[in-house]
């Protein structure tokens, strides 16, 4: 047995998990204390292990873990929240692997985020719930870009900065934001999108969930919001993904070195 040197109590979604070596499992948690977290689990392959059941993927779990010489190795685990009606819809599914792909995808191993810990069980639990995820799915989208700092510009031109006005208008992912009729020749990897989606995607940027679940887009309206942040998100987590370490590094670096991260 590794020296324990350090143990807590956490609050966490397991994200995935994968095999370790002869009869034990590494998760990938979600937690609400200390952001995304690797952990050990032990013996859970093992026929009628106790712990086995309340780390399953999507699962909302109380875990008490222990830091051994290498890892965090789970010492404890407990069902919060096992969204039930979600496992038994195959919408549903896919609706979370998607919803917890994106936070795995879009957060490194950065420390605590309550919000957007809060903002994935709340999401879990509308996709459970809700008679239609659509707008609870685009809800998330909108507001973990703002939480990893990838907001986009959905009121200001990102060019000239003129108030975005009541007419059909275009989205560029590299500028991130909106792109007025007047700026567009400049820009020709912009995209369109109708007035009435934006203002969609607005309301849903600025409001609670409670008001922006009131929103009744047409079918053609979500395509297009569905549409326009597949884009900027494939965008996103393209570039990211060509050096993500590396990224990581110099960053982590300027903050030790007291500067300011550049602006990009
Ligand atoms: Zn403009």
């Amino acid at each position: 047995m590794p020296k324990t040197i350090h143990s807590m109590t956490v609050e966490a979604v397991v994200l995935r998990h994968s095999e370790w070596g002869e009869a034990d499992r590494l998760l990938v948690l979600f937690t609400r204390e200390t952001g995304k977290l690797r952990a050990v689990a032990k013996g859970v392959r093992k026929l009628l292990s106790r712990k086995a059941g309340h780390l399953q993927p999507f699962t909302r779990v109380k875990v008490q873990a222990a830091h051994g010489r290498d890892f965090w190795i789970i010492t404890q685990a407990e069902t919060v929240e096992a969204y039930l009606p979600l496992r038994e819809d195959l919408l549903r599914v896919a609706y979370a692997t998607y919803v917890i792909e994106l936070i795995d995808r879009f957060t490194y191993d950065e420390g605590a985020s309550p919000f957007l810990y809060q903002l994935l069980v709340d999401t879990l639990e509308r996709v459970s719930s809700l008679p239609d995820p659509f707008i609870a799915v685009r809800y998330y989208e909108i507001h973990l870009l703002d939480l990893v700092g990838f907001r986009p510009e959905l009121f200001r031109c990102v060019e000239c900065g003129a108030a975005v006005q009541a007419e059909d208008q275009y989205f560029d992912a590299l500028m991130g934001g909106i792109i007025c009729p007047r700026c567009v020749d400049h820009f020709t990897a912009a995209r369109p999108i109708t007035v009435g989606a934006l203002k969609f995607l607005r309301h849903l940027q600025r409001s609670t969930f409670k008001v922006a679940a009131r929103a009744n887009p047409s079918g053609t309206e979500r395509a297009e919001m569905e549409s326009l942040l597949n884009h900027f998100i494939t965008y996103l987590l393209e570039r990211r993904m060509n050096s993500p370490h590396f990224l990581h590094e110099v960053r982590h670096n300027q903050y030790k070195a007291g500067e300011k991260p550049a602006q990009s």
